[in-house]
């Protein structure tokens, strides 16, 4: 019998938002828009070329993504989504006999890559649906090599402040590699949740993970990227699994950056529809904090099962997290509305 890692046996997967045929799809933060114009007629233009290996480098996405962010394109990593470049960030300053420190809940990919990398995951309870910087801080020991700050954080959708995110960084021993992941940025209100990479992107030991699986709706291509210091990403860069970015998804994403103005028109209908979606649930009487993403988060503990499974049963597919609260994807308006009046009959329901 082969040898399996323990701590892998007792791993839970990865579950994936369902899918359904005909289904209102509002369980895995996608961008509902479908692919931008300008990135459909690149993907159609792509049928040649394909037989042969992508640029291992990516080097015009490279060259694309400093000039978008006015960095030297030697400060960015890419991977195949920033779920790869998190495994990535991982296996350059984490293995067993060390320590990942993360709120939690948060992005169910941190335990599972941080278990795949060896190291151990300390999970730090959540306050009021935020990230518990205080404690987060109180977690770190000699052993821990990297803390992930989901900033705003999924599934609870809240955000933390600058003043709040400068202080912890501040706090910080070298030896611990912060990896701030926004990958939701695009939906965040620039004046209450504060940009990483602008802010810290220039020290040692500080990373900002942004992706292409969420305003610039590429989620099926899978690209994603960090930018850090020259030094850390010359090594981060060893990790990546060669050519996991794909020639489409290269060609897609520089295409998608040169699309600034329609990413930021359809993030702002996401914006419009999130605040629709919170007033109206609190309206029926639900009690949900306020989200800085492109989804709300709904704790509604014991009855995240069931009232996921009457949505379902309606058609709208959203995602539980059983006894702690269901997670829903800001779509398009008429589907929005089609999941309103499913939360309205819930409460007539329950109130019975
Ligand atoms: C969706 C998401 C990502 C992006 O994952 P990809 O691998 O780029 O698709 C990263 N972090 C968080 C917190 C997310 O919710």
């Amino acid at each position: 019998m082969v040898h399996v890692r323990p701590p892998l046996v007792r791993l839970q997967s990865y579950v994936p938002g369902r899918k359904a045929p005909g289904a209102t799809l509002l369980a895995s933060n996608e961008c509902p828009y479908g692919l931008l114009p300008g990135v459909a007629a690149r993907v159609a233009d792509m049928t040649t070329g394909l037989s042969r290996y992508p640029d291992m480098g990516a080097a015009r996405l490279l060259e694309a993504l400093a000039t978008h962010h006015g960095v030297t394109p030697d400060r960015i990593a890419v991977g195949a989504g920033s779920s790869e470049v998190c495994g990535q960030l991982l296996h350059t300053v984490a293995g067993p006999g060390t320590e990942v420190v993360y709120g939690w809940r948060s992005f169910e990919a941190y335990p599972i890559l941080t278990t795949v990398a060896g190291a151990a995951p300390i999970p730090v309870p959540l306050r009021d649906h935020v990230q518990d910087l205080d404690a987060m801080a109180a977690a770190i020991t000699e052993l821990t090599r990297l803390v992930f700050v989901c900033n705003p954080n999924n599934p609870t959708s809240t955000a933390i402040d600058e003043a709040a995110l400068r202080a912890f960084i501040d706090r910080m021993p070298d030896h611990v590699l912060v990896v701030v992941d926004e990958a939701y940025r695009e939906y965040a209100d620039p004046s209450a949740v504060p940009d990483a990479l602008e802010l810290f992107g220039d020290r040692p030991n500080v990373v900002v993970l942004r992706t292409f699986s969420k305003a610039y709706g590429l989620a099926g291509l899978r690209v994603g990227y960090c930018v850090g210091a020259p030094e850390l990403i010359e090594q981060v860069r060893k990790t990546q699994t060669p050519f996991s970015v794909s020639a489409l998804a290269q060609e897609a994403a520089i295409a998608a950056l040169g699309e600034q103005e329609e990413v930021a028109r359809r993030a702002s209908l996401t914006i419009t529809e999130r605040h629709r979606v919170t007033r109206e649930l609190r309206r029926l009487g639900y009690v949900l904090p306020g989200s800085h993403a492109n989804f709300v988060w709904l704790p509604l503990g014991e009855d995240s099962t069931a009232f996921t499974d009457h949505c379902l049963d309606n058609g709208v597919i959203l995602r539980a997290f059983p006894t702690e609260g269901v997670r829903i994807t800001i779509g398009l308006p008429e589907e929005n509305s089609a999941f309103l009046a499913l939360a309205e009959t819930w409460r007539a329901r329950t109130a019975e």
